[in-house]
């Protein structure tokens, strides 16, 4: 270590002669280095196995495995290369080997060490793995590719993922404990779809949807959130970090069972209210239906809004102040919860096209069948949420802002793993979920 620190200080002092001034950055750079390889030696000599081992281990196949000899091997750290040399064992039987010290450090199968690999999940999740190999250079002065954070965060992504289905499995079996805590007076799930651009062999036939490319698959996104008390104007207040997500490149049925973990995870049984928050998408609902029946179900008033705006472009294509005077008047209709008076108006509205006439009917479909959840004055009254905005925020964050960049395409397995490995950090679940993994080596 000290030949290390005496190497740096010649090397500094002679670039101090040569130049006749301090170049900073250079030198707290090479400090760094300097550092960073007297670390590695001394990791070295914790590292090597010396002195006795056993002759013999137990070996999976039941049988025994022999040591053979000392084995060399690499691993990068966060003090950059080291080589050391561990107990070897063979088994006379199968013929697998194994070295019990790359058990107890965490390294079987990898050539980085768990510093390494932490960096390397979080890099890679907050942004493309290019982006986290140079983030890895420049904060770390550690080298690795961009295929390798690419492999660390994807692997490390599937492992959060196997334990949320671990859960999920717990949670349909009914084998939950009760989730015990303070009071919760009113809970809230919001659930959508984003499209998530894949590699031409995934998209499996699907066509595009809400006119997205052909090559996307829908992520569906839910989060769940508290909401204890209201603000000015009793206005519904989202308690501070209480909002964690879920979400998955899966089947409705697949992500309902996701949601409904995660909600019972969220203290859902002792809500006492209990809503849920969409657009007018039917697989949401069917989930509501199922999963969480009994909830107070809301379509998004903004987006219901939506609904009469677009209608109204379409029916006074040239004429906006009649469009504007017509628009306003079924928004107040709708505002006020007259759900039943709004499709009378669209049923009567007369048709100037067959076209429009489908339209119409379409559209009065929509309400017709959302009645219940547009009860805004009702779900007012009792200072509830009508509004989608968290989980509009979310696809923005937790999906488009990692997964939708343009050049990006995924296949279904990686995109998976990076998105759980994010809803693991965005929950704030991501340092119990690396300290049980050490525990469990
Ligand atoms: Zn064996």
């Amino acid at each position: 270590m000290a030949r290390e620190v005496g190497r740096f200080l010649q090397v500094a002092f002679s670039e101090l002669r040569r130049q006749g001034r301090l170049d900073l950055e250079a030198i707290e750079t090479a400090a760094r280095a300097a550092m960073h390889r007297a670390g590695a030696t001394a990791l070295e000599h914790l590292l090597k196995e010396s002195g006795p081992v056993p002759d013999a281990l137990p070996c999976a196949c039941g049988q025994k495995a022999r040591y053979r000899q000392k084995r060399s091997r690499q691993l990068l750290t966060t003090v950059g290369p080291v080589r050391f040399e561990r107990a070897y064992y063979c088994c006379d039987s199968c013929h697998q080997g194994q070295s019990p010290r790359d058990r107890e450090l965490d390294i079987v199968g990898t050539e980085y060490s768990p510093g390494v690999r932490r960096m390397m999940a979080v890099v890679g999740s907050d942004a493309s793995f290019d982006q986290g190999r140079e983030q890895m250079q420049l904060l770390a002065g550690i080298e690795v590719t961009r295929k390798a954070v690419e492999r660390q965060a994807e692997a490390i992504g599937s492992d959060i993922e196997c334990r949320a289905q671990a859960a999920i499995r717990r949670a349909v079996q009914l084998d939950l404990p009760e989730v015990g805590g303070k009071d919760i007076p009113v809970l809230y799930i919001e659930m959508d779809g984003t499209g998530v651009p894949v590699t031409a062999a995934e998209p499996e036939g699907r066509q595009g949807k809400n006119g997205e490319p052909a090559h996307t698959r829908e992520v569906k996104l839910g989060c769940v959130f508290t909401q204890t008390e209201t603000g000015r104007d009793r206005c519904p207040v989202r308690d501070e970090s209480s909002t964690t997500y879920a979400a998955a490149i899966e089947t409705a049925e697949e992500f309902g069972r996701r949601m409904y973990s995660q909600a019972w995870e969220r203290g859902w049984s002792r809500a006492a209210k209990k809503v849920i928050i969409a657009d007018g998408a039917v697989w949401i609902w069917n989930i509501a239906d199922r999963e969480f029946p009994g909830a107070t179900q809301i379509v998004d008033l903004y987006h219901a809004r939506e609904h009469i705006w677009q209608l109204a472009g379409k029916l006074f294509a040239t004429d906006e102040r009649r469009r504007k005077r017509w628009a306003a008047r079924m928004q107040s209709i709708l505002d006020a919860g007259k759900i039943e008076a709004l499709v009378k108006q669209l049923r009567a509205f007369p048709a100037p096209s067959l076209d429009i006439g489908d339209v119409l009917r379409t559209e009065a479909e929509y309400f017709e069948r959302n009645r219940e959840r547009m009860r805004y004055p009702a779900f007012r009254r009792q200072n509830f949420f009508v509004g989608s905005g968290v989980i509009e925020a979310a696809c923005r964050t937790v999906i488009a802002k990692r997964l939708k960049q343009s050049g990006m395409f995924w296949t279904v397995r990686g995109a998976n793993a990076i998105i759980a490995l994010r809803c693991c950090r965005l929950n704030r679940e991501f340092e119990d979920y690396w300290a049980s993994r050490a525990e469990a080596a």
